[in-house]
């Protein structure tokens, strides 16, 4: 029971272990998941955010494309640049209208060079920075515009310190190509209009420059190390002016399966978009932070389920052995109560028993002296004759002894002794029957029991005429018991039998012993009256007698059956299919004792 209940708590415990772990492994992964799922969701939104910022971009630088392009074509412009290249006067005059035109566009500055990259006329002339007089001739934009190309190129101005997208347009004459038209777009309130997005959004060069972002703090800085060559070549343009262009901590990393990276040990899911004709990068990041926070929740949700589970789980197992528990204390209770009650009967049971004993002791014993008082009629009548006879012999003993007949006289004292001998067995056999049956058992051997009780009842058989057949067994059988009380068992089936008999002419009475299936067995059978139904279903009553005039007091049977059943015998009445009773008496065989 216990090995039982110790199997089944730990059976209870693997299952709880599976649960846990499962549950635990069902949260990792759906966590996983939602991190994968939000992540390309917000590669989705991303790329959505990129195509906004770069349209944003294209609109805003090419909106002025072709300004250099227009006023490549201006007459007054080409005059300048090649009759009236030193007449202050003339580039006054271009200046002011670049300036007109300049406003008109809303673009930065408008300005136009010479083929050896000196400043002729700018919109900005007025100003304290003007770039008239200035030789710009080392920017990229004036080189490509030398060489007949469209000029783009991001720097911060040199005059000015404005970031800038410069678009340049070769100017031709006859001769060919003898100046340069510029126009530079600030890009500062692109910037201002990205940093008020609060998105993380920033803009990279072909040498990995952030030139562009909407966080100040990482402008001017490299995602990528600068070759000291290519450092010397971006300082001889003066493209990012005294930006000493540092390298962010920028590094690749993985999470929940995105690539994304880590910039100033801070992760973001990175999308980028290449702008092809400027060999630039616009990058769109997203802090992930965001994924983390969705899977910190899914985790959270997953635990409380779990711990919501487990509660449960426990709080209805608690309430199931309360149940169970308070069933068996309910079930104790009762047995307890049964137990009581048991216990009552026992001793109800036992005093009864002791009653019945001490009644039937009482019985055996008054049965005794009812079979003595019957039977002492039988033997006062066997008593008498011998004393009758003896009292013929003495007087005959005298009449021989006067007449000196010596020879005659001892016969006939002869015969007086041999009466007093028989008077003398038959008190014998009274004082026997007389004794209470002992508490101690014995080894009784059968044969000597009945032949006791026969003897007993010899009288009766013979004055009756009863024919006595015996079938003794093959070998001697024992029961254990004691020999008075088996005497008795005997007598009283013997007395019964030659009463049955009374008004038979040819008594007969068998008696048969063997053994059969470890058990001496004994049959007592007579020709007498047999048994009727009423007297079969009364037989072992006390005090049920069927006959009259006193000379049945109804305890012979009764005494009987208390005696086999205090030896562990079976008694049992039926019919003869000739006519007459048969008593069939079991007793388990006893072993054969040693001595
Ligand atoms: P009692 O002999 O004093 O009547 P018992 O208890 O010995 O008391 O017998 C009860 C009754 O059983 C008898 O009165 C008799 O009617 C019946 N009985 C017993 N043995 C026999 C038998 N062998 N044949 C017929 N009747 C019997």
């Amino acid at each position: 029971m216990l090995n039982k209940n110790r199997d089944v708590s730990k059976k209870i415990l693997y299952g709880w272990l599976l649960f846990l772990t499962l549950g635990i492994v069902l949260t990792w992964l759906t966590s996983h998941w939602v991190g994968v799922s939000t992540a390309l969701e917000l590669r989705q939104v991303a790329k959505e955010r990129l195509s906004l910022y770069q349209g944003t971009l294209t609109g805003a630088l090419e909106k002025y494309r072709y300004l250099p392009f227009v006023l490549s074509g201006n007459e007054d412009i080409k005059q300048l640049l090649t009759t009236s290249r030193s007449d202050p006067y003339f580039s006054n005059t271009v200046s002011r209208s670049l300036s007109a035109t300049n406003n008109k566009a809303e673009s930065n500055v408008l300005y136009v060079m010479d083929n050896k990259g000196n400043t002729l006329a700018s919109s900005n002339w007025k100003d304290i920075n003007s770039f008239v007089g200035h030789n710009y001739s080392f920017r990229p934009y004036f080189l490509d515009a030398m060489q007949g190309k469209e000029g783009r190129f991001f720097a911060i101005g040199i005059a000015s310190g404005i970031p800038g997208f410069y678009m340049s347009h070769p100017v031709y004459e006859k001769e060919g190509i003898v100046g340069v038209v510029i126009v530079k777009v600030n890009l500062a309130p692109l910037q201002r209009q990205w940093r008020d997005g609060g998105e993380t959004v920033f803009i990279s060069d072909e040498n990995s420059v952030i030139f562009l972002s909407s966080r100040d703090d990482w402008l001017y800085k490299t995602l990528n190390p600068i070759t000291s060559e290519r450092m010397k070549q971006i300082k001889s343009v003066r493209q990012y002016g005294n930006s000493s262009l540092e390298q962010l901590t920028y590094k690749s990393a993985k999470f929940a399966g995105e690539k994304i990276i880590e910039i100033n040990k801070r992760k973001y899911l990175e999308t980028t978009w290449i702008i092809t004709n400027q060999r630039w990068n616009l990058h769109y990041l997203f802090p992930v932070d965001l994924i983390k926070e969705r899977q910190r929740t899914t985790i959270a949700i997953g635990s409380v389920l779990l711990i919501t589970i487990f509660v449960a789980a426990l709080f209805i197992r608690e309430r199931r052995q309360k149940q169970i528990s308070s069933r068996r204390a309910l079930e104790s209770e009762k047995i307890q109560a049964i137990n009581q009650q048991l216990e009552v009967e026992i001793v109800e049971r036992r005093r009864t028993e002791k009653e019945l004993r001490s009644a039937q002791d009482g019985l055996v014993q008054a049965g005794k002296l009812a079979a003595l008082g019957q039977m002492s009629a039988a033997i006062a009548h066997e008593i008498n004759q011998p004393i009758a006879a003896m009292r013929t012999f003495v007087a005959s003993a005298r009449l021989l002894l006067q007449k000196g007949k010596i020879e005659e006289l001892d016969i006939s004292l002869q015969n007086v002794t041999s009466l007093t001998e028989r008077m003398g067995a038959i008190t014998g056999q009274l004082k026997t029957f007389a004794r209470k049956a002992p508490s101690k058992l014995e080894h009784v051997e059968i044969m000597q029991a009945i032949s006791r009780a026969i003897a007993l009842v010899q009288p009766l058989l013979d004055s009756g005429n009863v024919v006595l057949t015996i079938m003794p067994p093959k070998h001697l059988l024992f029961v254990e018991g004691d020999e008075v009380r088996l005497e008795q068992v005997f007598i009283n089936l013997l007395r019964n039998a030659i009463d049955a008999m009374e008004h038979i002419d040819k008594k007969r009475l068998e008696i048969f012993v063997e053994e059969k299936d470890s058990n001496v067995v004994i049959r007592v059978r007579d020709n007498g009256t047999g048994l009727n139904d009423t007297v079969i279903n009364q037989l072992y009553d006390p005090f049920f007698t069927t006959k009259i005039n006193n000379e049945g007091l109804g305890l012979g049977l009764s005494i009987t059956y208390g005696i086999v059943k205090d030896l562990t015998g079976h008694i049992e009445a039926t019919n003869n299919a000739v006519g007459g009773a048969e008593f069939l008496i079991t007793f388990p065989s006893s072993n054969k004792p040693t001595d």
